[in-house]
């Protein structure tokens, strides 16, 4: 059975955007990253240890994970508890409730072919709980009509749904490299709602590989990025501004330049990207060539050059506490607050703008620069 579904749940916030980039993508090859495998590792290990707290007969994948370190390990560990503590909460209202880890959830009913696998679901009367652990950091992940969440929710109820009487579908992100456990509830009907007026149609269009292209961010998870047509022409439609008259900019413009200007960099990033991998492999684009990048010195070996430099008498070592991502390492999350808690302290942020949606506090600009100068 193959592990991975034409429309898969974990791109499903992509295919419902954009129901023809799934035929799309499939014109491209997959490229495993460094990230995705540390992502995989830690999954393993998040399993492990709450399989192991239930009772379950399993293995320690440990000594297999290629990126195992002291902060997965953290991580891990913070998954499991929190998983208990759901566990044991829903028990006060259940007298049976059941935990599921890499519960494979089907929801073909909806997506042809749709299947996902979802890290940890408890099923008990009235509530279900879809659990999905995220290692990333650079992008946070949300709960909120989490289309993926979603997706696997109706896997469960297709699997629980008539040995449970389950009214609630409460969707987690656990992303402890980000401190962010984000929830959000929806009814059964409102679901199911869901499913039939928009998964089903779109699922059928990106199928037949109809629908229409349209770009947005959902574009940066698509593996045509760098080369997809809508989303050049959605960009240089952006790029195009009109800048007839008058000669400068006013700040309406420029608020409208501003919610436009991440999109563009990154299609631009990928553009690059994309270009550069072709060029590699041996194609020409015209007027462009390949030449090697600026370079730094480096020593051909690092033990013999310190073997010269001491025995000539110097001392070849530089003594550096370690960084706070090292050290964390080193000692682990909570060795680490324990020890250093106090001698640690967050610098002020270089001022960025972003949208008003952002959840951040505004900054009151004129005091907090203010403050600054009299420091
Ligand atoms: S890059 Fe964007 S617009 Fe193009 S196929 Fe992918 S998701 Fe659709």
């Amino acid at each position: 059975m193959s592990n991975h579904a034409f429309l898969s749940a974990s791109s499903s916030r992509r295919w419902l955007a954009c129901p023809p980039s799934a035929k799309l993508c499939e014109l491209f090859n997959d490229s495993s990253s460094t990230y995705a495998q540390e992502g995989t590792d830690c999954h393993a290990l998040c399993a492990y240890l709450v399989e192991k707290e239930l009772g379950i007969n399993t293995r320690d994948p440990t000594e297999n994970l290629t990126y195992y370190s002291m902060e997965m390990q953290d991580c891990a560990e913070e998954y499991r508890n929190y998983i208990l503590e759901r566990y044991e909460e829903v028990k006060k209202l259940c007298k049976d409730p059941k935990v599921y880890v890499e519960q494979r959830l089907d929801f073909s009913k909806w997506v042809k072919d749709g299947f996902g696998t979802g890290d940890c679901i408890i099923v008990a009367d009235n509530l279900l709980q879809i659990i999905d652990y995220k290692h990333g950091v650079g992008i946070l992940v949300e709960a909120e009509h989490n289309t993926q969440l979603m997706c696997y929710g109706l896997g469960a109820l297709e699997s629980f749904g008539s040995l449970y009487d389950i009214n609630e579908i409460q969707m987690t992100i656990f992303q402890p490299r980000r401190s962010n456990i984000s929830s959000f509830s929806m009814t059964k009907d409102e679901l199911l709602s869901w499913a039939e007026d928009t998964l089903k149609p779109t699922a059928k269009l990106a199928y037949e590989g109809h629908g229409d292209y349209s770009a947005g961010d959902h574009c940066r998870f698509c593996k045509a990025k760098g080369v997809c047509r809508e989303r050049a022409n959605y960009n240089l439609e952006l790029a195009k501004y009109d800048f007839k008259q008058p000669p400068t900019l006013d700040e309406l413009e420029i608020a409208s330049l501003l919610s436009q200007i991440d999109e563009l960099t990154s299609w631009a990033n990928d553009v690059k990207d994309y270009a550069i991998k072709k060029a590699m492999e041996g194609t020409h684009f015209e007027g462009f060539k390949l030449v090697e990048g600026k370079s730094n010195r480096k020593y051909v070996n690092e033990e013999n050059v310190a073997d010269v430099v001491s025995r000539a008498g110097f001392d070849p070592y530089e003594k550096k506490v370690l960084g706070i991502t090292a050290m964390t390492k080193l000692l682990g999350k909570k060795k680490f607050e324990e020890l250093l808690g106090s001698l640690v302290y967050k610098p002020q942020g270089k001022p960025t703008l972003v949208p008003e949606s952002d959840k951040r506090e505004e900054m009151n600009a004129m005091n907090d620069f203010k403050k600054e100068k009299i420091l």
